[in-house]
């Protein structure tokens, strides 16, 4: 995550070099400007802990560390996951709301940026317990949270009840007061929107299937003229057919698998997907529609041995789950983790094109490494803001009451990502700067300038 810091400040200074952007800040006052906008953008306005008391079934009383950090409000109120998780801490919490508040302002959506975090295992509380810790969570930060202050979703080890249960307390808690905006990521039933569940997966696929098909397609005469050696690695693999594996095959990676075995416009090959146990491989490619329906009754997870794969009729062979990062394929997905290349394993990855679904599953380190030998790195910031996009939906959708079909939602997530794409891809296959640093870029102009016009660097 120092990554996010190292790209802000060089985003920043390539800005302040830049004399068409912000040119009434000049000399000394256009120096104080970025510094202080290096000093905006690095901290977190508040940064609110407790420790809820929570009273176990068996009667034992703990204290857990839970976090509400709210990074930035310029763009709107803030916006974030909660995460449960026992490695949860507030270095991360912190890295993770200032990485949504450059998403949500890459994307255009009137939020800041925030997140939360509970330092627990999920899978050691009993239901009863969960409850009562989601239910303190609201309480501890009543004041804090609310449709225009703040407004948390799920993350890793969170879901749509938990968003339900927080939802429900945080209507106790403000009788009278408009609740079904509190919290997105909530049960259809609840007020959650159509289609929130699959939109990361899908917004991931569509970003990839976007850039290959559509811009890579229409533009193959100006990017075979330009210098830009990702535009070389994209043309390399715009009329071949795709060999793909795939990282991780929760909510994200089986959605995302699912997108491209199905795609039309073209031509994928999964030969590779794995989960925390196994790596599947078939180089005819998987049926991944199989796989699907396999960890749909299996608790999530994927064949693990012979006989299920017969018993299923799967075609594949169970190979070592961490070999997947090193076959010799086209594009990797990156849908499990945190940090998955590093220094140790960035020279034997042979894709030339990685789509990061997962937030920072490349190292700094790997990342600058990749970007020298014009590996095409789709980055987080770009390609999985499908959930937060879904989210705002939900957010609107809630202060209307009025609710979308899963076709307008899906149309529209992917109408906005279009948006995104189209600005965002004629800039970097025209300029040297890799996608992450492009994207960046744009997040910084776009925050720089609302705070200079609201004032606030003076
Ligand atoms: P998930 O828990 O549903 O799935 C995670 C998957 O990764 C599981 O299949 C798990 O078995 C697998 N996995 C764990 N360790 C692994 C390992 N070492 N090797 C291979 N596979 C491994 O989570 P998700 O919602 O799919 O999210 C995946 C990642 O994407 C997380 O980092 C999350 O923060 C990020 N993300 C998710 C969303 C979303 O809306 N779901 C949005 C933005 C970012």
């Amino acid at each position: 995550m120092q990554k996010q810091q190292t790209i802000i400040e060089e985003s920043l200074k390539a800005l302040m070099e830049d004399d068409t952007f912000l040119p009434d800040l000049q000399a000394q006052t256009r120096e104080q400007a970025f510094k202080s906008l290096v000093a905006l953008l690095s901290t977190p306005n508040h940064i609110h802990k407790s420790f809820l008391r929570i009273t176990l079934e068996n009667g034992r009383i703990v204290r857990i560390p839970s976090f509400r950090i709210q990074h930035s409000d310029t763009v709107g109120p803030y916006k974030g996951g909660i995460r449960f998780h026992e490695s949860v801490n507030e270095e991360e919490v912190a890295n993770l709301a200032k990485l949504m508040t450059l998403k949500n302002a890459l994307h255009e959506l009137p939020f800041g940026g925030g997140k939360g975090g509970v330092v627990i295992n999920p899978k050691e509380y009993s239901v009863k317990e969960l409850n009562l810790i989601c239910k303190q969570y609201v309480q501890y930060f009543n004041d804090i949270l609310g449709p225009d202050k703040d407004i948390p979703a799920p993350d890793v080890g969170t879901g749509e009840r938990e968003m339900d249960w927080m939802m429900g307390e945080y209507k106790s808690t403000h009788p009278g007061k408009p609740y079904r905006n509190s919290f997105t990521g909530k049960s259809i039933l609840n007020g959650g929107s159509l289609g929130r569940r699959e939109a990361t997966g899908k917004g991931v696929y569509y970003t990839f299937r976007y850039m290959m098909h559509n811009f890579v397609q229409e533009n193959k005469k100006w990017l075979r003229d330009s210098e830009n050696r990702f535009a070389h690695t994209a043309l390399d693999h715009a009329d071949k057919k795709l060999k793909m594996a795939v990282q991780g095959f929760g909510n994200l990676g089986s959605v995302a698998a699912l997108e491209a075995f199905q795609c039309n416009y073209l031509q994928n090959k999964i030969v590779a997907v794995s989960d925390h146990n196994v790596m599947l491989y078939n180089d005819d490619g998987l049926d991944i529609q199989g796989l699907v329906k396999f960890t749909k009754d299996n608790d999530g997870d994927l064949p693990t041995d012979k006989s299920q794969l017969e018993e299923h009729e799967i075609k594949a062979e169970i190979k070592e789950r961490d070999d997947l990062l090193e076959l010799d394929v086209d594009v990797l997905l990156l849908a499990a983790l945190e940090d998955q290349i590093h220094e140790d394993n960035m020279e034997d990855i042979k894709a030339r094109i990685i789509i990061e679904g997962a937030n920072g599953p490349i190292t700094e380190g790997a990342d600058k490494y990749l970007a020298d030998k014009g590996v095409l790195i789709v980055p987080d910031i770009l390609a999985n803001a499908g959930g937060v996009i879904v989210s705002y939906y939900e957010w609107v959708q809630g202060r209307e009451a009025q609710f979308m079909t899963e076709d307008e939602v899906y149309k529209r997530l992917f109408d906005k990502m279009k948006t995104t794409m189209d600005t965002i891809l004629p800039q970097f296959f025209g300029d040297p700067f890799p996608l992450r640093q492009n994207s960046y870029i744009h997040s910084v102009k776009k925050l720089s300038t609302i705070m200079y016009r609201q004032g606030k660097l003076y």
